[in-house]
């Protein structure tokens, strides 16, 4: 990973303070955390200066607890009726990121991190309000205050209003979107109180939604400078009725500070040559060798047939409504075959994991259904299997067809959100193509493509092979995507 070090040039207009409520590896329960920890480390060697800050949780590891310095304390007030409360900085650096960590024992000493919104909108009310006065307690003003997810949506807002004429009102804001299922969502009343921030804001403009309840997100969105999403198909998805939950018109309306800007991944992590939990390591010009000899490790490991020549499917997933899985069910009996394996890790809905669970006794040595959140297993998955199937509802961005082109995986995926936008089609013509999909939300679709990438794999091996390779060789990396926020920072300037 770059170092902050005297080579590196810092831009004007790169500074940059990241606000959001997780970050990898402090704490982390989404993608939210993974965005949070790699694209600050991606913006470095481009020049830029940032400072992440988030909430200081009892359930941060000791090893990093133990780290952090006291960089200062200052009471704030926040409520409607003048309530104080105690703002304490705690600070580290890891590799060349400052990590400002907001302290305060009665907000953040329980939970992990989440509980519910009851106490989760005070929670975040004193997290955004906070981390502009830590800025301005710092005397580090930044360019940009980039803000992520419902949980930092309060900070455009307040920028704009409690903290006008302070040093830190010089910086634009931008709020994006990671997940708009969840928007903090309560009555006007609890979020006038904990707020503390004038009525006029209360109206359908900015936070009102319903008679008597407000909505943080719709309020940061009104207010941010601008808004991205992390797909440019899931930034046009989200002002339409069905994805964009209830939000679309206020999105809509708002659609000229509307950006999608995809996610990379980590490739230090997903990295199939250094991978110490693969059996065999590889990278594009010996994955053809390798793969069967993962593919046979992972056979039996998971007490399949071990047999190189059948056409391994992975999902990994969390089993949920938005993945997609009742396509997968409903074309189960028609797509599994005797040339076919088909490996599924995940957990969720008990509804989806007793139905995987019913094919692997229906299909033994075929089906395996291993209904475990397992980091290890997921390693091998994507490096052992053919192709893995992504053929979700909605996909803001997604990460695992990203990983599995990385691994030399081949992506079945529908062509929606992030999907859409990093797997391109594969073209029967030309052989050009990353991976095979489909449009429509139909079982019937689903089935034609996974039976269109069986045959290629059974029947046109070399054009298979070459699939394989360009994913590997495809750049799923940060680097893209940081400098695309780049070029945003410094359009806002
Ligand atoms: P989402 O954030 O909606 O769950 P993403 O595709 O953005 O979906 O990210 C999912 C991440 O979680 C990937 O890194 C994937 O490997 C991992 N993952 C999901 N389920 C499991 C599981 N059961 N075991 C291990 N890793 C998992």
């Amino acid at each position: 990973m770059p170092e902050k070090n005297e080579l590196t040039e810092i831009k004007p207009g790169a500074r940059v303070a990241f606000i959001g409520s997780e970050s990898f590896p402090f704490i982390k329960t989404g993608g939210l955390g993974d965005v949070m920890y790699a694209l600050p480390r991606a913006l470095l060697p481009l020049g830029c200066e940032v400072r992440v800050l988030m909430p200081c949780y009892r359930c941060i590891p000791e090893k990093y607890r133990d780290q952090m310095e006291y960089r200062g304390s200052f009471m704030m007030d926040l409520t409607q009726d003048g309530r104080t409360f105690y703002v304490g900085i705690m600070e580290l650096e890891l590799d060349g990121v400052i990590y400002d960590f907001i302290d305060n024992r009665e907000f953040f000493d329980w939970g992990n991190p989440y509980t519910g919104l009851w106490e989760d909108i005070p929670k975040y009310c004193y997290f955004a309000k906070a981390s502009l006065a830590a800025l301005n307690y710092l005397n580090w003003v930044p360019d940009v205050v980039h803000c992520h997810d419902w949980q930092a949506a309060l900070v455009p807002v307040y920028l704009r209003t409690r903290f006008d004429g302070t040093p830190v009102s010089q910086a634009r804001s931008i709020l994006t979107i990671h997940n708009l299922r969840f928007q903090g969502i309560c009555s006007i009343d609890h979020l006038k109180y904990w707020t503390g921030l004038p009525d006029y804001l209360f109206d359908y403009a900015v936070f009102k939604v319903n008679d008597g309840e407000a909505n943080m997100f719709k309020g940061g969105l009104a207010y941010a400078d601008r808004v991205t999403t992390v797909s440019e198909t899931y930034a046009e998805e989200i002002q339409t009725d069905f994805y964009g939950e209830g939000l679309n018109g206020h999105l809509w309306y708002h659609r000229a500070k509307l950006r999608g800007i995809v996610n990379g991944i980590d490739i230090d992590i997903w990295n199939s040559r250094t991978d110490r939990l693969l059996p065999v390591q590889y990278d594009e010009k010996d994955v053809l060798s390798a793969k069967p000899v993962n593919k046979k490790a992972l056979q039996e490991r998971l007490g399949l047939m071990v047999d190189e020549s059948k056409f391994v499917v992975g999902l990994i997933s969390r089993l949920t409504d938005q993945k997609g899985l009742d396509l997968i069910n409903a074309a189960f009996t028609q797509m599994i075959n005797e040339n076919m394996q088909v490996v599924i890790l995940g957990t969720g809905d008990p509804r989806y994991e007793n139905a995987f669970r019913y094919y692997e006794n229906t299909y033994p040595g075929q089906v395996c259904a291993y209904i475990k959140y397992d980091e290890s297993l997921a390693h091998q998955i994507y490096a052992s299997s053919d192709a893995l199937l992504v053929p979700s509802l909605f996909e803001p961005c997604g990460l695992t067809q990203l990983i599995a082109m990385r691994y030399g995986t081949v992506p079945i995926v529908r062509e929606t959100g992030g999907l859409k936008d990093t797997v391109e089609p594969f073209n029967e013509n030309t052989g050009e193509g990353n991976g095979f999909t489909f449009d429509q939300y139909r079982a019937d679709l689903l089935l034609d493509a996974v039976q269109r990438a069986q045959r290629v794999y059974q029947e046109e091996r070399d054009r298979w092979n070459a699939v394989v390779v360009r994913d590997m060789e495809k750049d799923v990396s940060w680097g893209l995507s940081a400098k695309r926020y780049l070029e945003l920072y410094e359009e806002l300037k």
